[in-house]
Formats: C-alpha cells, structure tokens, sequence
C-alpha cells in the first residue's frame, strides 16, 4: 500500500493533537486543501487564520471553503475561518495578541501554488509567488512563538526546484540549530526519492 504521503502525513500528525474549538493558523493558504482540513478539524467553536500572498490563493481558498461549507450536513460544521492576504512573516503582528501562545497547529506547504501565476506548469511565467527563505524562516521563528505547550508546527519542505532546493537548506540548517528546549522535532522523508517533499513537525514544549 505504500507508506502515507507528507501532505496526509502532516494532516494526521495535526488531527491528532488538535481538538475542536483550537485555533490554528496554515501559514500558505495555496489552494486551500490545509485550510479546509484545519476548518473541519476545529469545528464550529474553532477559528482558523490563513495566510497567502496571492489574491488567486486566496480565492481558490474561499471557494473551497464555501463549496465544502454549502455540503455541509455531509461534511460536518465548519470552525470559522479569516483568509489573510499577507505574508505570513508577518503573522505576529496580525494574529491577535490575546492569541500568542494559545495557537494550536502552524501548517506551511511551501514551494508555488501548482497551476497559479508564479507556477512551473508550461505557460506559467514565474513569478514572486514562490515561498523564500529570509520570510520562511522569520514566519517558522514567529510559528513557534505563537504555539501554545504541546502545539504542532509542520513544514512540507520542497527540494526537487531551483529555489526550493535553498530553502530546504535554510529550513533544514534553522531546524538542526532549533534548541531541543524549544520543540521536539520530527522529519518524515523518503531516502529513495531525494528530489521528493518532505516534512518536519515540531511539537513545542
Ligand atoms: N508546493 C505545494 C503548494 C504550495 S502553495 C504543492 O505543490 O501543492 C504555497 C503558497 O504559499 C502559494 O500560494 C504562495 O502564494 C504562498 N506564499 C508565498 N510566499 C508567501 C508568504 N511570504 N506568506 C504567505 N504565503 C506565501
């Protein structure tokens, strides 16, 4: 069957410690797959923030949302969700203060929106639009800082791209000087495939 891909790999490693009512944060809102998962995980008591600096992921985001919203008695109750066009370098200063340290799960997909302006799909001119190191790290340094004790942090981490292959670097030289203190860190990766995402999790203590 296969071992579980990063993505659902990151989405179990979240359900499992995230329970109704939390408040978290996906940190690239892209095209909205994490943000309808972390919507449905907390529920109608929860709250979601999601970050992106295109309009068009936000977008495909708030559609997602509102098609699985509009099926809802199938889908169950949606928590309450706030799409924010901003970087997400930028999350402690958006993210309400009374909320610093009591967020539940971080979610960052990095790389470029598949299919979106900044894409590698022919056709596709590159753009800003792809995740960069400098803004990575700051928004992985403010992620641990909102987490509450035993809150979850996950980055799926893309090294198969020219770009992305330096910022897998900067995030794989940020988590190993990460002091054991401050979270406990897992990597989930496919030796065999090493153009192939992969994912850390940090579990703050
Ligand atoms: N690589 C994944 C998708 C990642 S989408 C896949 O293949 O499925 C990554 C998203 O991060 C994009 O929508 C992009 O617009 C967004 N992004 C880029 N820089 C950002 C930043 N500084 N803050 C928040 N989102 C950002």
């Amino acid at each position: 069957m296969g071992f579980h891909s990063v993505l659902t790999t990151a989405q179990r490693l979240v359900a499992e410690r995230t329970p109704p009512g939390s408040t978290v944060i996906d940190a690239t809102a892209g095209g909205g797959v994490d943000t309808l998962f972390l919507a449905r995980t907390v529920g109608p008591g929860g709250r979601v923030y999601a970050f992106d600096v295109q309009e068009e992921a936000l977008a495909r985001t708030r559609a997602r949302l509102q098609e699985a919203a509009a099926r809802g008695s199938v889908a169950g109750a949606l928590g309450e969700a706030t799409l924010l066009h901003a970087g997400h370098e930028e999350m402690a200063a958006l993210i309400p203060a009374e909320l610093h340290g009591r967020i539940g799960a971080v979610m960052f997909n990095l790389g470029y929106l598949p299919g979106g302006p900044g894409g590698a799909s022919p056709g596709d001119v590159p753009g800003p639009v792809i995740t960069k190191p400098d803004t990575t790290l700051a928004a992985l340094d403010a992620a641990l800082r909102l987490l509450a004790p035993g809150g979850i942090a996950t980055v799926v981490v893309y090294p198969g791209h020219e770009g992305g292959r330096d910022e897998a670097a900067a995030v794989d030289a940020w988590i190993a000087l990460l002091p054991d203190e401050t979270a406990q860190a897992l990597l989930y990766r496919f030796p065999k495939r090493p153009a192939s995402p992969y994912l850390y999790a940090l579990e703050k203590k």
